[in-house]
């Protein structure tokens, strides 16, 4: 677990780097549901993801000679270009790894924010091979994308944020990939407010964390395109924080279709007037399937709005799978 104490030390460190991202009601999913359902706008993050909480916790944290030997992560982008624009802010270099399957446009905005991109293999364990490389032969220190307590911690600031903006929440709906995200909301606020339920929200096609919760340990699934590709990768066989924070924190998880996501993604557009990527739009997406019963009021994190804007049009068009997109 990670205690509360970590969480509101994050926030501390990190306030002055990242934005406390709004929430707003939405009239029509409230409608809809028959509950108040709030969204809490963190595409509006700066960098566009929530992802730079926990970058910039994990990097304020080096001391300075770490710094000065840099940071390396394996991404498939939002992480990337959060540690690039934390690494950079700080004055340290940063190395980002990444497989041939990463959108040109994430690959691009982290070159932008200066880092060195380095596209390496086809998955996710092929990057992080890179990274592992790295960091036994030139001593450059990794931060992972989910599975380390600082990380966790910065991602847990959104759950304080969450309970001070929406006090009478009863449900909290995350996406759900490595669950750094998740564990570090669930561990704020179950320590906080321990009848909040949470629901974790993740794609069909490679859900990793389902899997392997239903395996009972970290188990891999085979990665396929998805239009929520912020929440492709695996869990880690070796995972040490996320899998059994997860286990022990989160009420329920929910698997969705890509058409319901593309759903997400327009209602997110069209009636919320905010671009969000697949992953981001989950929340949404289940929302609309009619997944989530509850009676009190619902929250549902969108975290973030990196998506390739060709794309984007193309499901605002209507296509509701990547087939119908190409
Ligand atoms: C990384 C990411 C997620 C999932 O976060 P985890 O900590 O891996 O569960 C969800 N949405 C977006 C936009 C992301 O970049």
């Amino acid at each position: 677990m990670i205690a509360l104490s970590d969480i509101e030390d994050a926030r501390r460190r990190i306030a002055g780097i990242v934005r406390e991202t709004p929430v707003d009601q939405s009239e029509s999913l409230s409608a809809r549901a028959g509950v108040p359902v709030f969204l809490k706008h963190e595409q509006r993050q700066i960098t566009g993801a929530f992802k730079l909480r926990g970058a910039a916790n994990a990097v304020e944290r080096l001391s300075a000679d770490e710094r000065a030997r840099g940071v390396a992560a394996a991404s498939t982008g939002n992480h990337g270009r959060a540690l690039a624009y934390a690494a950079r802010r700080a004055g340290a270099r940063a190395v980002i790894a990444m497989s041939c399957l990463v959108p040109m446009n994430k690959v691009k905005a982290i070159s932008a924010l200066g880092a060195e991109a380095r596209i390496v293999g086809r998955s996710q364990d092929d990057a992080q091979g890179e990274v592992d490389r790295m960091v036994a032969e030139d001593g450059v220190v990794s931060v992972p994308p989910f599975d380390h307590p600082d990380v966790i911690a910065g991602q847990g600031t959104i759950g304080l944020e969450i309970l001070e903006q929406v006090p009478e929440v009863q449900t909290v709906l995350v996406p759900l990939s490595g669950g750094g995200l998740i564990a570090g909301i669930a561990c704020a606020i179950k320590a906080r407010q321990p009848g909040v339920r949470i629901v974790g929200i993740s794609m069909e096609r490679g859900a990793a964390m389902a899997a392997s919760l239903d395996a009972g340990r970290p188990v891999e699934v085979q990665e396929l395109p998805t239009f929520a590709d912020s929440l492709g990768g695996g869990v880690g066989l070796s995972n040490r924080y996320t899998f059994s924070i997860v286990q022990a924190l989160v009420d329920e998880v929910l698997l969705i279709t890509e058409a319901e996501i593309a759903a997400g993604i327009r209602h997110a557009y069209c009636e919320e007037r905010e671009v969000v990527e697949g992953a981001g739009a989950v929340g949404i997406a289940a929302l609309l399937a009619g997944r989530i019963r509850t009676a009190g009021p619902v929250l549902s994190l969108i975290s973030g709005r990196n998506i390739d804007m060709d794309l984007h049009r193309r499901v605002v068009a209507g296509a509701d799978g990547l087939e119908d997109a190409a």
